[in-house]
């Protein structure tokens, strides 16, 4: 029942057919009820107007007998009477196609009335208000009814036309009933019935069969663009659809072919310039090592005779060496990020236990330095991964240096816990904390969150931590909240595990 579903919620093509042979079988059905109906009055009629006339010119004959004969006497008067049902059943020989039942003498008040008939008619074959009608008023009158034979339990359908006979010998009266079998028209009936429902559903079936064949034609170029499309989407933009012919279908796959050369080529431009990009920091970072290291060696001269210097001059030597520094830092930060955008970066894995990292931070100097309080949750038990003790150890400098530098507060949490997949390391922070989408913008180079601000890095500290996690196959994750705080937390997988979900959900979600 469910696949039932996802094939109706799934596919046009099955919801075309399903929907073509409902509204197809109900138009069959209408028509085929309207034409049946249509032929069974025709029939019907057909047969009741042959039956009253037939019956009428025998109700003449049997009158015209009874005029001629004079008896008066009951017994000789029964005897004709007899004789006429028996002239009127017999005129036709065996091809007879109704049965005579004659009713009489009519007696007002009386049920009882002796009855002389052509077979056993089986009571209910004479409709009642038919032999009423009859019996009270002069006239022939005729109504479908349902005739049968006694002990038979078959019944069949049938015209019953009656009238009253006069005898005016005695005065006495009648009632003459012709009994007309349909059982002719029935079958007919039964055939054409048999026919349409065939016909119906072989009719049905052939629609369905042709909305099939006909929203196959229109849906496999639609399937065939959808495929291309995934392909598209995963990233090969080389597929191109085959073009036959000037329809709809041939421009939709023109129009989907230039959209994926354009593509291509945008995206080929793109990747040619962000190379280049790359190229150009990487070249430049690595042209300015060596002139860096001459300007360093002559800064550090500089620096170590500073106190031979007038004032100006030694602290000139001063900023010399603090910026030289920073520079230093950038140039290495620099390269580290080309290394990982040339796809050049390799991971040097070690059993390590983020656990004792954690503990170790405890005795980060700049933390001390600034007199803030670590706090350690869960970091007793080992939590054992396979990373590169050097990126990880970068990466949690850098989030504790980050605490230290911009959260602003005065206690800094460290959190250690472990799935059955992966291992998370949390460093929470209780200051300014970060708002709006800053908990992303947090990790693209060179942004801060003061861009005027002169302390602090360059922005790219994040950016690299972020790097390194992924190379480990894992991530780093910011939250937080404006005055409130803010969390990082890197989660590396385990061996054969994911990272994703991380082991600890942060506390500013
Ligand atoms: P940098 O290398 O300059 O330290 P990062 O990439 O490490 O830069 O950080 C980028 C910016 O993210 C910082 O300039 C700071 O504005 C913001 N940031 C980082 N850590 C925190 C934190 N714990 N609390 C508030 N802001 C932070």
């Amino acid at each position: 029942m469910r696949s039932l579903v996802r094939l109706w919620r799934r596919s046009i093509q099955a919801r075309v057919v399903t929907n073509t042979i409902v509204l197809s079988a109900l138009v069959i059905s209408l028509t085929g009820w309207a034409l049946l109906r249509d032929v069974a009055g025709g029939l019907a009629d057909n047969r009741r107007t042959a039956a009253i006339s037939e019956a009428r010119s025998g109700f003449n004959s049997a009158q015209q007998q009874i005029d001629a004969a004079v008896e008066t006497e009951p017994a000789a008067q029964s005897q004709t009477l007899t004789q006429i049902v028996d002239s009127l059943t017999s005129s036709r020989g065996a091809q007879r196609t109704y049965e005579l039942v004659l009713e009489g003498p009519l007696a007002a008040g009386s049920n009882q009335v002796p009855v002389r008939s052509s077979a056993a008619i089986a009571a209910g074959s004479l409709p009642d208000d038919l032999v009423d009608q009859v019996e009270l008023k002069g006239g022939t009158y005729w109504r479908y009814s349902t005739l049968g034979l006694l002990g038979s339990s078959d019944r069949e359908p049938g015209v019953v036309v009656g009238s009253q006979l006069h005898v005016p010998s005695t005065g006495e009266d009648y009632a003459l009933y012709y009994l007309f079998s349909m059982s002719e028209q029935q079958s007919t009936l039964n055939l054409v019935r048999q026919a349409l429902l065939l016909g119906g559903f072989a009719m049905v079936l052939m629609v369905g069969g042709v909305a099939w064949l006909v929203s196959r034609q229109v849906l496999n170029p639609v399937r065939l663009a959808r495929g291309i499309a995934e392909r598209y989407a995963s990233g090969s933009l080389e597929q191109r659809m085959h073009v036959s012919g000037k329809d709809d279908i041939a421009r939709l796959s023109t129009s989907l072919n230039q959209m994926a050369a354009s593509l291509q080529s945008q995206i080929r431009r793109l990747e040619n310039l962000s190379r280049l990009q790359q190229r150009f920091v990487s070249d430049v970072s690595h042209e300015l090592r060596t002139p860096l290291t001459t300007v360093r060696m002559a800064s550090d001269v500089l620096h170590d005779n500073r106190k031979s210097f007038d004032a100006q001059t030694a602290r000139a030597a001063e900023l010399l060496q603090n910026e030289l520094g920073r520079f230093e830092d950038l140039l290495s930060d620099l390269l580290d990020l080309s290394r990982f955008d040339a796809g050049a970066a390799q991971l040097d894995l070690d059993t390590i236990d983020l656990a004792e990292i954690a503990r170790r931070a405890v005795d980060d100097p700049l933390l001390k330095r600034r007199g803030m309080k670590v706090v350690l949750i869960n970091a007793d038990q080992p939590a054992v991964v396979e990373a590169d003790i050097r990126r990880i150890d970068r990466i949690v400098r850098n989030l504790l240096t980050n605490a230290a530098k911009y959260g602003g507060s005065d206690r800094v949490e460290i959190e250690v816990r472990q799935s059955e997949s992966c291992v998370s390391f949390a460093v929470r922070d209780f200051g300014v904390g970060l708002s709006g989408d800053e908990n992303l913008r947090v990790f693209d180079r060179f942004w801060r969150a003061d861009p005027a601000r002169t302390q602090g890095g360059t922005g790219l500290g994040l950016p690299i931590s972020k790097e390194d996690a992924e190379l480990h196959g894992g991530t780093l994750r910011a939250w937080g909240k404006s005055g409130e705080g803010s969390e990082f937390i890197l989660t590396i997988p385990k061996p054969g595990g994911s990272a994703n979900p991380p082991a600890i959900v942060s506390v500013f979600t």
